[in-house]
C-alpha cells in the first residue's frame, strides 16, 4: 500500500485512447471511495524511459504497459519477476518508493481467475488444453495453463515457427500442430482457448472448424470485443461451457490495483457492466 495521500496509476501505450483501464481503475477508486486517480499516458517508444523514471517523482505509484511497450518496459525495469521473465513481457509496474521499477505481468493471472470465476466446476488437469495463437497473449496464457496442471498443450499457429518458439520456451508439454490441422485436436481437448485476434471488431473471421468439440469442453475466447464472438456462439450452441474474454482483461487488474491503491477490488458484474456502459 501506498504512502502518498493522493495516489496516482495509469496506463502508458501509443496509441492509448482504446484503453478500457482508466474507466475500470476509476469505477473501483469510486466504488471503494479512495482518494487517487488512474489517468491514460500516451508516451512514445523515444520518451518511455525518461517518463517511466519521473514519474515516481509526481506521485506515480505504478502503471500499466501496453501496445507496444510490454516488452521493451522489461530493460527499464530495475527487477522483474519470474513470471514476467518466462512471459517475456510487462503489463504492470510498481513503482518503490525509491522510485525503482517493479515489473510484473499478470495476464496469466487474470486469464485463470476468469475461468475459475466463469466456470467454477473447471479441472484444468483433466485432460489437454488447445492454444490457438502464438502471439503475446499465448505466452501468458500456455504458462498459466502449465502452472494450473494442464496436462498437455495442443498449440496451433498460422505462423508455425512462432508456435515453435513457445514450444523450446515453455517445454515438453507442448505439442504444436499445423495450422490448417487445428480442428482435428479440438475433439481430444477438454479446454480450448483462443488467444488471435480472430474474430475480434475490425479483424478476419474466425473460421477454425469446430466440429470437433465435446459437449462439456471450456471454451474461452481472448476476443471481448464483441462480447460474444462467433466461437462462443457456436460452443455454446454445442453444449459447452464458455467464459467470455471481458473477465480476464477485469482479473488482471485485480492485482495492480490492490498493490497501488490498498485495497483488493471485486470483479462482479457490477464492474463488468461499470466497463460495458
Ligand atoms: P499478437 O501478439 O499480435 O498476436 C496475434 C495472434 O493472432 C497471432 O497468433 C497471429 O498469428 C494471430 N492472427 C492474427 N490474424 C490472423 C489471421 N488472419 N489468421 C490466423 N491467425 C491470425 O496479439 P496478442 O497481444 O497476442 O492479442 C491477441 C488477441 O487477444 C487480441 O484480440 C487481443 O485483443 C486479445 N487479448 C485479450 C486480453 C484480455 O484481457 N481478454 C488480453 C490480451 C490480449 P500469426 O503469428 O500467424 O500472425
Amino acid at each position: 500500500m501506498t504512502d502518498h495521500a493522493f495516489p496516482l496509476a495509469g496506463v502508458i501505450g501509443y496509441p492509448i485512447g482504446h484503453s478500457k483501464s482508466p474507466r475500470l481503475h476509476r469505477y473501483w477508486l469510486g466504488r471503494y471511495g479512495i482518494a487517487g486517480d488512474y489517468v491514460p499516458l500516451p508516451v512514445s517508444d523515444d520518451n518511455l524511459r525518461h517518463v517511466l523514471h519521473t514519474l515516481p517523482r509526481m506521485g506515480f505509484v505504478g502503471v500499466n504497459i501496453t501496445i507496444p511497450h510490454k516488452v521493451t518496459v522489461m530493460s527499464i525495469a530495475d527487477q522483474v519477476t519470474d513470471r514476467a521473465t518466462l512471459i517475456g513481457a510487462a503489463n504492470t509496474l510498481i513503482f518503490g518508493s525509491d522510485g525503482r521499477i517493479y515489473a510484473d505481468n499478470t495476464d496469466g493471472y487474470g486469464f485463470i481467475a476468469n475461468l475459475k470465476q466463469g466456470a467454477p466446476d473447471w479441472d484444468p488437469s483433466l485432460g489437454p488444453a488447445t492454444v490457438l495463437g502464438a502471439g503475446g497473449a499465448a505466452r501468458a496464457v500456455i504458462s498459466s495453463l502449465i502452472d494450473a496442471g494442464v496436462p498437455h498443450i495442443f498449440l496451433s499457429n498460422r505462423t508455425r515457427p512462432k508456435a515453435e518458439t513457445l514450444k523450446q520456451d515453455f517445454g515438453s508439454r507442448i505439442e504444436v500442430v499445423d495450422w490448417v490441422k487445428a480442428g482435428n485436436v479440438i475433439e481430444d481437448s477438454t479446454t480450448l482457448v483462443n488467444t488471435t485476434s480472430l474474430g475480434m471488431q475490425g479483424a478476419a473471421e474466425f473460421r477454425v472448424p469446430l466440429d470437433g468439440l465435446r459437449p462439456g469442453t471450456l471454451v474461452t475466447d481472448l476476443v471481448y470485443a464483441p462480447l460474444r464472438t462467433k466461437l462462443l456462439e457456436t460452443a455454446e450452441a454445442m453444449g459447452c461451457q464458455t467464459v467470455d474474454g471481458l473477465g480476464m482483461l477485469l482479473h488482471q487488474a485485480v492485482p495492480a490495483f490492490e498493490r497501488w491503491f490498498g485495497r483488493r477490488p471485486e470483479v462482479d458484474d457490477a464492474t463488468r457492466n461499470a466497463i460495458l456502459s
